[in-house]
């Protein structure tokens, strides 16, 4: 038996070799996996004794040679190819041992070059991997370390890797040339600052972890991430505490820091099943926490909140208090993540706090936003502006300059808001939201609804209305006439926005339009 092994990842490959050599299988490796092993004392063929060729251009050509190729290739069982073999003077190989150049190590390091990256391009490794794969029936081929045991635990037993084993390795090899090979098709997209929507999607994404579950306990689930650095993601976020987050609160999470992300001054989000529940901004973080806390006291319970400054002991002996799913601020005082983090008894808490230090940091406007739908992927750019330019004053009085503070706070909340979505507003705390109603007027009723039940009957006095997309008909005015709204902020855009204005002049409230909807489904 013959084996061929060529690594970048040295992982455990002198063990692995030790245990084959002593298998009486006989080794053959390239430059570096060769030096590797003579050092660990492993007696292995140089390729080029092999070959009869010396490995050149700086390791470009090592294995890309007939004598490895028609050895991995022909298949034991038909004569035609054992004759060609032996007439050749060529011997078959029956294991590979190969994991390609790290690209991905590469093109994450910083500064990274583009004759760098392409240098870590490997081609004999993925040829020598499809050959192998291709003639899985004869040849075992092996790409991931955590397979080393397997296919020893086979060898001593049996002598050999069994069919089952083989045709599962091939299955990995395709895996992975292909998720290697679409990694740097992607790199090269970027390179070239293409953001068209190719003919053939392909992103490469890594498992980071199995998840319990789904969205329900039913379903099976994982969390994948994406290649290349994602600054301000979830996905890089330190967890100083708690159980590893769900699916919900992943999503939740997400969509909680995507709506921070639209603040620069302190804010806190909370937020419940994706849709913010209280957002309050401040000149004090603290502040901040307060009135995002006030503005519904109920929906907080097991929900996610986000902030974008430091957590210190003042804040943390609040949500200590109450039952939180997930926190996740830049940075906590040493005081405030013990507090978040232990019972009185020194017993750990449940809540999981995450330290994300570039919270702020947006994602860029070509990134994408995809959704599987039942056969299909439906696939745009994510909604990365505010205002199509500045807003436009359309009825007679103008919004004060705190009404318009409140209606832009507003309106960066109901961007984040399921449509139909409304949020109101007062003194940059959200008063009301009323999400993913089937009907505009049930959205602002509901906000309505909210406010008086949970902050106070004369909660919507003198507040603001944004909604996500234009009013269709005047009744929304006349439900935000009666609940004391004096200022809204709506995209327009309607057959009916004269109605509207009309109405609005009418009853002496103040509307702007965005000329921008903000949809989110
Ligand atoms: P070594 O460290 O043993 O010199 O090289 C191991 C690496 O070389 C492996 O990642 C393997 O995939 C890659 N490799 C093997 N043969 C060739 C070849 O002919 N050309 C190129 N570019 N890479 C090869």
């Amino acid at each position: 038996m013959r084996a061929l092994i060529s690594v970048s990842d040295k992982t455990g490959v002198v063990e692995l070799a030790k245990e084959l050599e002593a298998l009486g299988i006989e080794l053959i490796s390239t430059g570096g996996t060769y030096k590797k092993l003579a050092e660990a004392g492993v007696k292995a063929m140089e390729i080029s004794e092999l070959t009869g060729f010396p490995e050149c251009l700086d390791g470009r050509v090592k294995t890309l040679h007939p004598v490895v190729h028609a050895g991995l290739l022909a298949m034991r069982s038909n004569p035609e190819h054992m004759k060609q073999l032996k007439e050749l003077g060529i011997e078959p190989i029956d294991l590979v041992i190969v994991n390609l150049y790290p690209f991905k190590a590469t093109i994450l390091k910083d500064g990274v070059t583009r004759a760098e990256a392409v240098e870590n391009i490997d081609i004999g490794g993925p040829t020598m991997l499809r050959a192998a794969a291709k003639n899985y029936q004869d040849v075992a081929v092996v790409t991931d370390p955590s397979d080393y045991e397997k296919i020893l635990a086979e060898l001593k037993a049996d002598g050999q890797v069994s069919l089952d084993t083989k045709f599962y390795l091939m299955q990995k090899v395709f895996m992975h040339t292909s998720s290697y090979d679409t990694m740097i098709a992607d790199y090269l997209k970027k390179e070239r600052g293409d953001h068209s929507l190719p003919e053939t999607l392909t992103m490469t994404f890594e498992k980071v972890e199995d998840m319990r579950y789904g969205e329900n306990p039913h379903q099976k689930a994982a969390f994948y991430r994406e290649i290349g650095k994602k600054k301000g993601s979830l996905v890089d976020a330190k967890q100083l505490n708690g159980k590893s987050l769900s699916f919900n609160n992943i999503n939740d999470t997400n969509g909680a820091l995507e709506l921070l992300k639209e603040f620069t001054e302190p804010t806190v989000v909370a937020c419940k099943h994706g849709n913010p529940c209280g957002v309050g901004s401040a000149d004090t973080i603290e502040e901040a926490w307060k009135k995002a806390f006030a503005a519904d006291k109920v929906s907080i319970y097991g929900g996610i909140v986000v902030s974008n400054r430091e957590i210190n002991e003042t804040i943390a002996k609040d949500m200590k208090s109450m039952f939180l799913e997930v926190i996740v601020a830049p940075s906590y005082t040493e005081g405030a993540l013990k507090m978040l983090s232990f019972k009185k008894d020194g017993s750990m808490r449940n809540v999981r706090v995450l330290e994300l230090a570039d919270i702020s940091e947006k994602q860029p406007a070509e990134a994408l936003d995809l959704k599987k739908v039942n056969g299909g992927l439906i696939v745009q750019n994510i909604d990365s502006k505010l205002l199509d330019g500045d807003v436009k004053v359309v009825t007679e009085k103008a919004p004060t300059e705190k009404e318009m503070e409140d209606l832009l706070f507003a309106w960066k909340v109901v961007k984040f808001v399921k449509s139909n979505g409304i949020a109101v507003a007062k003194d940059l705390q959200t008063v009301g939201i009323g999400p993913g109603q089937v009907n505009r007027v049930w959205a602002i009723e509901q906000c309505f609804e909210h406010a008086n039940e949970l902050i106070g009957p004369d909660a919507t006095k003198g507040a603001v209305l944004a909604s996500d997309a234009y009013f269709p008909f005047a009744d929304n005015v006349e439900a935000a006439h009666k609940a004391g709204i004096t200022a809204i902020i709506q995209p327009g855009g309607s057959i009916r926005d004269k109605d509207c204005i009309d109405k609005c002049n009418e009853y002496g409230i103040a509307m702007v339009f965005t000329g921008m909807r903000h949809f989110k489904h």
